[in-house]
């Protein structure tokens, strides 16, 4: 399934009005490729449908983390929501408001909390008991009050797949009802905390509006008890997990989410905060790589190619489809299967399986769609690979926003004591 802003051009793959094969020719292969268009039209969807709500809108910078994404996002008002110090440390550099950044995760450092903490964010999302009394120690030497939200896990099933599901009963995320309605009832014990918020994530991929619904009610009746004991909830973080189109999913649109989840929220003054990374990123992005080599063996075709499993690692880890494209179009009615796989030393080193396309040769340039999210993000170094480049289209421009790693950076910091 094609999107909108990438598109065919007289045969050759264009994002929005440049040439995939004019960007490939100049910073060579493989790479990431971002449609600004496609990215911020995401926000913008969602704030729309959700406008007489006025949510705090805080995309996800684990999906993607290039500055010039965020900085783009940012510009458009969205706020970020970061799970390390190193994500708040770019979150600085686009240039967020520390009033609109949120910050999750179950293993916060002391350092990371201090930093936050002196920077100002607007909430932490706290995951443990430990935790929140770690934060209220580390507020209280600093001699400043900062403002939490309970992560709880409302023990709902996503029906996505189970390494993203993360908000069952035996998830390692959030707390469970009981112990957070004990947190609130001894608030006055984290004298430097204002516990102001309720925060739920229950997964990711989502792509009915049934789960959240149900976890959001749990979450209202939640509320309403603390509220009938007087604890004041300000804000409500509904976090993220809005599913996107890989293949053959009909997700929910950004409207018919909102038409689920605000009848629920109406007539109450919590203001709402949204952490969307996928349903932002995924299809602003494709993956570019090259074929070196097609095999062609009596089980099967394989198109080797020089993006692998290090590069674009989703196929690998949860058997994720991303549709595959041809960068130049062939006028040829007869198609092939190819397993579109990688040059790693690993047998999971794949991108694609079992694709009918035009016959394939060495040089042909192929496009992995939907990989914004989560894509480069989750690169690495496995193999001696250096990291590939990422570039952002907007209209006729186009900019490297992250060159492509050198040799030298592979071994950067590295160092061979003399006694060797
Ligand atoms: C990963 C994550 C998100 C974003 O999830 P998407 O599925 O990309 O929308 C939001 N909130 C939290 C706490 C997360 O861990």
């Amino acid at each position: 399934m094609m999107m909108h802003d990438f598109h065919y051009r007289k045969g050759t793959l264009h994002c929005e009005g440049v040439s995939v094969l004019k960007i490939a020719e100049q910073v060579g292969t493989p790479f990431y490729l971002y449609s600004h268009k496609t990215l911020t039209e995401h926000y913008l969807k969602l704030e729309q449908a959700f406008q007489s709500a006025r949510p705090l809108i805080c995309f996800s910078v684990k999906a993607n983390s290039s500055l010039a994404v965020l900085r783009a996002l940012v510009k458009k008002g969205s706020g970020l929501d970061v799970v390390s110090g190193g994500e708040l440390y770019r979150a600085k550099k686009a240039g967020c408001p520390a009033s609109r950044i949120v910050y999750a995760g179950v293993g916060k450092t002391d350092s990371e909390i201090t930093e936050a903490i002196q920077f100002g964010i607007l909430l932490f999302n706290v995951e443990s008991i430990p935790e929140l009394e770690r934060i209220n120690t580390i507020a209280q030497r600093l001699s400043k009050r900062t403002r939490v939200s309970i992560r709880i896990n409302p023990g709902v099933d996503p029906h996505t797949h189970d390494h993203i599901a993360t908000g069952k009963a035996e998830s390692k995320f959030g707390i469970d009802l009981q112990t957070a309605r004990r947190i609130f009832r001894n608030a006055a014990h984290y004298s430097s905390v204002s516990l102001c918020g309720i925060h739920v994530h229950i997964g990711s991929q989502i792509v009915q509006g049934e789960p959240f619904v149900q976890a959001f009610e749990k979450v209202l009746l939640f509320v309403d008890h603390l509220e009938a004991e007087g604890v004041k909830i300000q804000f409500l973080n509904l976090g993220g997990g809005l599913g996107i189109i890989y293949s053959d999913e009909r997700p929910q649109t950004a409207s018919e989410f909102a038409s689920k989840i605000l009848p629920l929220f109406r007539s109450r003054s919590f203001r709402l905060i949204f952490e969307p990374g996928r349903f932002i990123a995924g299809n602003s992005g494709i993956f570019v790589t090259k074929v070196l080599f097609v095999k062609e063996t009596p089980a099967k075709n394989f198109a080797i190619v020089d993006g692998g499993m290090n590069d674009l690692i989703r196929p690998a880890l949860y058997g994720s489809f991303h549709d595959l494209w041809p960068v130049m179009k062939k006028n040829q009615s007869q198609k092939f299967s190819y397993d579109v796989v990688g040059p790693i030393c690993e047998s999971g080193d794949f991108l694609a399986k079992n694709r009918k396309i035009s016959k394939l040769k060495t040089d042909d340039l192929l496009a992995l769609a939907s990989a914004g999210a989560y894509g480069f993000t989750m690169s690495s170094n496995y193999n001696a690979r250096p990291r590939v480049p990422e570039v952002l289209v907007r209209g006729r421009k186009f900019s490297v926003i992250r060159e492509r790693e050198k040799r030298t950076d592979l071994i950067r910091g590295e160092h061979v004591p003399s006694w060797v």
